[in-house]
């Protein structure tokens, strides 16, 4: 039985206590001592660590293997101002791959068609609407992965104007448009190659309009009914690799929607940055991804969501046998990379059919873990390698001296299972204690 009454009171006593740290952090720089640090780069939890931190940024870390001296920013004080023996921390997680402007908590498609005639601002309006219950998932960081309605834009912009300062939003950045060929797959979110004499313009033109990456989509979607991707990718190599080149000149990674082997193959020749999704990736494929450094952004979320709720997506016995295969088939390919030495990153695609935004990361960390990689090492893939392989113009996703105060404060320990980080939790963000529910309402999401 659950003593509830003491569950609150304690609830409430952590809470005052982060309350209490968030305030002092606005004034001068807070020391607390930990159980257990998750830093983002380091192979394994390191046991009883000491931070300070004021609001707007880390100032140094310590711990018994990795002794600093605190005492430059603590001077005159002997003690923390709180000791957490029993909590974890960890970054805020790093989102890869979400479509900002999408809802994707709904999987009625009739519902989803009818969003879509939304005007832009109201797609604005509804994103800005979810950032508290993102926030509130542990999520500090987005990569939106396009849309042609600059709703990834504008929330970039309003992010960049907050660079450096105290931020109650997520950092965020955009490429606006995804590019892909007319009448090929990714309208909704992407606008037409055609549109431009050249690649070099095209990208140009999305730098223009304040693009921070550039969004390749070189293929089509997976054709669940035949548990295969269909059609011919839309891009040669040789496109990619001017789309690629013409992304570098100007400084900008470039990432790329592909799946089916032949895509696949055309985005690493192409040389890009990330490649996103990656169903039906090779071995060989890995290999080549791993010299390249070129690394991955599985997104099981998506494919996942059409297993687990096939009733609802009308799905037979026969997609499900398929999409069970690709998933397995997904899984194993995860391992190999990860063996291989190919650079992970978590993304959940949300946005996507079923896949709600903050949520959704959950759930990928959580289907990463299943697939077979270690709790560790899915909580890297969304934190310090994400934040390293993806280069924000912000220091997130890390905790170590001079990268942003965006921490998970868990008594759940998420190196049992990442699934710990769905339950009870406190985030700390710029000065800022939003304590996290465990039944989150993904509604808006
Ligand atoms: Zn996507």
């Amino acid at each position: 039985m659950i003593d509830h009454d003491s569950t609150n009171a304690e609830q409430k006593r952590d809470s005052e206590t982060f309350d209490r740290l968030a305030a002092i952090s606005l004034t001068r720089p807070v020391w607390v001592r930990v159980g257990q640090l998750i830093d983002g780069r380091n192979d394994h939890g390191m046991q009883r660590a000491d931070i300070v931190f004021e609001a707007g940024q880390i100032l140094g870390v310590s711990s018994p293997e990795y002794l600093i001296d605190l005492g430059p920013w603590m001077e005159g004080q002997s003690e923390p101002d709180a000791l957490l023996p029993s909590w974890t921390v960890l970054p805020c997680l790093v989102e890869a791959h979400a479509h900002l402007f999408l809802d994707g908590a709904p999987i009625n498609f009739e519902q989803r068609k009818q969003y879509l005639q939304q005007s832009a601002e109201q797609f604005l309006d509804r994103a800005r609407a979810r950032w508290p219950k993102i926030l509130r998932c542990g999520v500090g960081t987005v990569r939106d992965a396009g849309d042609k309605h600059g709703v990834g834009l504008a929330l970039a912009a309003e992010a960049k104007s907050c660079h450096g300062k105290l931020a109650t939003t997520p950092w965020i950045d955009s490429p606006g448009a995804a590019i892909h060929h007319k009448g090929r797959y990714g309208s909704f979110m992407g606008r037409p190659l055609e549109e431009f004499n050249s690649p070099d313009q095209c990208v140009a033109d999305r730098l223009s309009a304040g693009a921070d990456r550039i969004k390749l989509l070189v293929t089509g979607i997976i054709d669940f009914k035949t548990g295969s991707v269909k059609t011919k990718p839309q891009m040669s190599s040789a496109e990619v690799g001017t789309l690629v080149d013409a992304s570098k000149q100007r400084a900008k990674q470039t990432f790329a929607h592909a799946s089916g082997t032949e895509g696949i193959e055309n985005a690493i020749d192409g040389g890009v940055t990330t490649v996103e999704h990656g169903f039906f990736v090779t071995k060989e494929q890995l290999s080549k991804m791993r010299d390249k450094k070129i690394a991955w952004v599985p997104t099981f979320a998506p494919v996942q969501l059409q297993l687990d709720q096939a009733d609802e997506m009308g799905w037979d016995k026969q997609v499900v046998g398929h999409l069970q295969n690709i998933l397995d088939s997904h899984s194993q390919m995860l391992c190999k990379a990860r063996e291989l030495g190919v650079t992970i990153l978590a993304g959940s695609d949300a946005g996507s059919c079923g896949v709600p935004h903050g949520m959704g990361l959950l759930n990928e960390l959580c289907h990463m873990e299943t697939a077979g990689l270690s709790s560790l090492e899915v909580l890297l893939s969304a934190t310090g390698h994400s934040a390293s392989t993806l280069d924000f113009a912000e220091p997130v996703g890390h905790i170590a001296s001079g990268y942003r105060a965006r921490m998970i404060f868990t008594q759940h320990d998420p190196l049992s299972t990442v699934a710990n980080l769905k339950r009870q939790k406190t985030v700390l963000f710029d000065g800022a204690a939003v304590a996290c529910s465990e039944d989150l309402d993904t509604s808006g999401l």
